[in-house]
């Protein structure tokens, strides 16, 4: 605490990132990125990119992105708005969006950056409790609200809410805006920008972080009625008008053109998974169902975060949680075939030692 803070900084509790550790040949499996690279593509879009014309502003507007994206999902560019990372939309919607007389709602259990953004931009908040099975129960969102958001499949759950019950939620809730944050929509889940058409006040948001392989390149985008994304666009250009550089559009556009590498990594991971899965039941673990590129698994005798750390002296890294309701629970990312093996035989050393 420095004398030198403003009363803002001083009452921030800033949001956690999971490690990313320094040790080369770890095993990572904290921070849910996927285990393959990003589309050959890309790669070379950004290296085309990388010319003189960095010395250039990049266009603010992002107009050939935001073609690329309304092409690729079949809706307007008008409709679609881009961002540096899909954390800088989250936080411009809740200041642009969610920030009402009345308190926004999300899950007790859900994405721990929501509460962060609340505390900075002062929007109050209650949370509604998953249920036993940690599915999200759309009848505790039936009250007053300034705005309702949860990611889907939730986080760190992996849980996914099926369609319709977004829709009741969201004619139930005419009078504010529900944000779906759609990280990890693409390993099996089902999007909900479709239903964005006839919702007004419906706002997806998604990343290219996870299933796109492209964590360092920092893009997120949002889908939405022109009113929401003109208050987004409004927010963005009071506090930077170029979020997006040169090469992470050039990277971001060849991502959204190549849909045979995406097609074909997603599914590698959802077989890895499908297989992890199998696996890990068989030593004894409960596995909440995931349309995740991670699980979210306990197990009825070990403790979560002696194994956890009984893994990572094993040079393999998963997250723990300590949190109520989910202290006992291990979230692992689905990593190559020859990780999640690798975390397999250690599971069961573990196991079988402790
Ligand atoms: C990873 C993640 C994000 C952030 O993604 P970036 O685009 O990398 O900022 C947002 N929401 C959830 C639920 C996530 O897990």
């Amino acid at each position: 605490m420095s004398r030198f803070w403003s009363a803002v900084v001083k009452g921030l509790t800033p949001y956690v990132p999971g490690e990313q550790p320094r040790l080369a040949n770890l095993v990572k499996l904290n921070t849910n990125e996927n285990p393959y690279g990003p589309s050959p593509c890309v790669l070379a879009a950004i290296r085309a990119a990388t010319d003189d014309s960095l010395r250039l502003y990049p266009d603010p507007s992002a107009a050939a992105l935001k073609a690329a994206i309304a092409e690729y999902h079949g809706i307007s560019p008008a409709n679609v708005f881009v961002g540096n990372g899909s954390d800088e939309i989250l936080a411009h919607a809740f200041l642009g969006l969610l920030k009402h007389a009345q308190p926004i709602l999300f899950p007790d259990i859900t994405y721990s950056f929501y509460p962060v953004y609340c505390r900075l931009y002062d929007v109050a908040f209650e949370t509604i409790p998953l249920a036993d099975d940690f599915s999200i129960r759309i009848a505790g969102y039936q009250r007053p609200n300034g705005g309702i958001i949860f990611p889907n499949p939730n986080a760190p759950t992996g849980r996914f809410l099926p369609l319709v019950q977004i829709e009741r939620l969201l004619e139930a809730n005419r009078d504010s805006v529900v944000v779906i944050d759609e990280a990890y929509v693409d390993f099996g889940g089902q999007s909900a920008i479709p239903l964005t058409t006839r919702h007004p006040n419906l706002l997806v948001v998604q990343t290219l972080s996870k299933s796109r392989s492209l964590a360092g390149l920092r893009v997120g985008f949002a889908v939405g009625h022109a009113e929401l994304i003109e208050a987004l666009e409004r927010i963005k250009d009071s506090f930077n008008s170029y979020p997006l550089d040169r090469l992470a559009m050039a990277g971001a556009i060849a991502a959204f053109q190549d849909r045979d590498y995406f097609a074909q990594t997603c599914r590698a991971v959802i077989r890895s998974r499908e297989w992890l899965v199998g696996e890990m039941q068989q030593l004894g673990f409960e596995i909440v169902p995931s349309t995740a590129n991670f699980i979210f698994a306990r197990h009825p005798w070990h403790d979560a975060e002696k194994s956890a750390l009984a893994l990572r002296r094993k040079g393999i890294v998963v997250r723990h949680f300590k949190l109520p309701r989910i202290e006992q629970f291990l979230r692992i990312t689905v990593g190559t075939d020859e990780q999640c093996q690798v975390l397999v035989a250690a599971l069961k050393e573990i196991l079988a030692t402790s």
